[in-house]
């Protein structure tokens, strides 16, 4: 038994840990730690800092909740702001550590910093064991090797639906024997300032796992998922997992057996097998995303032909800040600007705008989403943009999202819209659904005046498809 130091990531939480759980039965002693790494803070190439107020947010929330949590059980977390690749090694050797513990990631720059992390460590004499415990497949139940991964949705999840095979959950450590150290005043130091934010969800384990409760037992709402998963209004209409699956507040395992736990218990239909269909698509982008490496963040993405795309910051930043004049596309954004979340059918047709109808380099949509979204995780939405972009694995060329029409589809009546964009909550809905709906040429025509600020439409026609 030797003193062990488990490196916090990917899975902010204690039930259904591997790695926790493998480090606290191997270790005499423990050094819990979590790293707000310094590259969070960088801005990227379209001038916004890689974790915005309201990520950032929900990502401090999850981290003071586990360290609540983690005093329940006679721990706590040294919380740091740094470089992993420099901390942990230098913690290592200050403390004499011989194992480090921690869940993998399979993006490029995570899985880089690990390699790092654990070449650093070796010439410490101090071993590094990674466990897989972001998916709900794990890797080593696949029936195929990773190499023969298929490349298209359906052919994935027809091969592994007929497994029927989920790895049961870890159950929390009921105690931690932890190393003792002054960690307040590390957490001090750290300097993460709260934010202010209208962000509708709570970071955190519990909030997490208060989430599942809700969605399944209190409401049963996971009866109706199916038919409400395309909403846009309230936190109702879809599960919300996504913000504590993102960091890790959640595993997928534990979220399919309690689903699981329902159907025994209450009913199983098509909407809670369709929860579990969309875990596998997140299962599908994490593989593929293993599978690709940095071809996800190319321009050509995982296609081999090149295609012309704009780089014209003024149209990109009238689309980042919600003034394309195409209310739909604004109305989303808006709401992504404001609490950090947007419904899939949202982010699908203001990526589809993005990419398709302003024709604007997809990437820095994507760059943009990282530093929005709560729920931002690198697999999920590189590959949905690619994917949106037409540059990614899926099998149908050319999907496009005709913004007006779906708007008439799932905001028929345009109460998302006048949620979203008060200015314009006056006129009928039918201004919303037709491309040339907010040109003045319409409005004259209709009577109707907007405030003489309102972007006029970028684009006024839908492309055939
Ligand atoms: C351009 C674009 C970018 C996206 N970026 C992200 C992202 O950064 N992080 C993220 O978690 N999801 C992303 N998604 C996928 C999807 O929009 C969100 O997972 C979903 O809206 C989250 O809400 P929910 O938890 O209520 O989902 P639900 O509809 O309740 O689905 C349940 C769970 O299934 C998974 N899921 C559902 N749809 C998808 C999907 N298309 N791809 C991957 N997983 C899915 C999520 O984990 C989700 O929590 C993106 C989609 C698009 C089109």
């Amino acid at each position: 038994m030797e003193i062990s130091l488990f490196w916090f990531r990917n899975d902010l939480r204690l039930s259904d840990n591997e790695a926790l759980w493998k480090c606290v039965e191997k270790s005499s002693a423990v050094l819990p730690v979590f790293i707000f790494e310094d590259r969070l803070f960088e801005q990227n190439s379209i001038g916004f800092q890689r974790i915005g107020h309201n990520r950032l947010q929900f990502l401090s929330e999850s981290v003071f909740n586990l360290r609540s949590d983690l005093q329940l059980l006679g721990s706590n977390l040294l919380i740091l702001r740094g470089k992993a690749t420099e901390i942990i090694p230098a913690l290592a050797e200050k403390y004499h550590i011989r194992h480090v513990f921690a869940s993998l990631y399979w993006t490029p720059e995570e899985t880089a910093e690990e390699n790092l992390v654990e070449a650093r460590l070796q010439k410490l004499k101090c071993r590094f064991h990674g466990f897989n415990s972001e998916t709900l497949i794990h890797p080593e139940d696949l029936p195929f090797p990773m190499a023969a991964f298929p490349n298209v949705f359906t052919r994935f999840r027809k091969e592994v639906e007929p497994l029927n095979f989920i790895r049961k959950p870890f159950p929390a450590p009921a105690f931690i024997p932890t190393l003792k150290l002054d960690f307040d005043a590390a957490a001090e130091e750290a300097g993460i300032p709260l934010q202010n934010t209208a962000c509708p969800y709570r970071g955190g384990e519990r909030a997490g796992l208060q989430r599942t409760q809700y969605y399944l037992w209190e409401t049963r709402l996971v009866e109706k998922y199916k038919e409400t998963r395309n909403g846009l209004l309230g936190s109702d209409y879809s599960t919300k997992f996504s913000p504590w699956l993102s960091l890790g507040c959640i595993s997928p395992r534990t979220i399919y057996f309690e689903i699981k736990d329902f159907e025994r218990k209450v009913t199983a239909n098509e909407s809670t097998y369709w929860v579990v269909f969309e875990l596998l698509w997140r299962d599908y982008f994490k593989y593929m995303a293993k599978k690709s490496g940095a071809r996800i963040f190319q321009l050509s993405g995982l296609k081999e032909e090149k295609m012309v795309w704009s780089k014209d910051k003024e149209t990109f930043l009238r689309w980042a800040s919600g003034k394309t004049g195409n209310p739909f596309v604004d109305a989303n954004i808006k709401e992504m600007n404001e609490t950090g979340f947007m419904s899939n059918r949202g982010r699908q047709n203001v990526a589809s705008f993005l990419a398709k109808d302003l024709k604007i380099d997809w990437r820095w949509g994507a760059q943009y989403f990282e530093s929005q979204l709560i729920d931002y995780d690198c697999s999920s939405n590189w590959c949905n943009w690619t994917y949106v972009a037409g540059v990614g694995s899926d099998p149908r060329e050319n999907r496009y999202f005709n913004t007006w029409k779906q708007a008439g589809q799932y905001d028929p009546e345009g109460a998302y819209i006048r949620k979203w964009l008060p200015e314009i909550a006056h006129l009928p809905a039918m201004h919303f659904q037709k491309p040339d709906g907010m040109s003045l040429r319409f409005l004259n025509e209709n009577n109707q005046k907007v405030p003489d600020d309102f972007p006029q439409p970028m684009v006024t026609h839908a492309l055939p498809v």
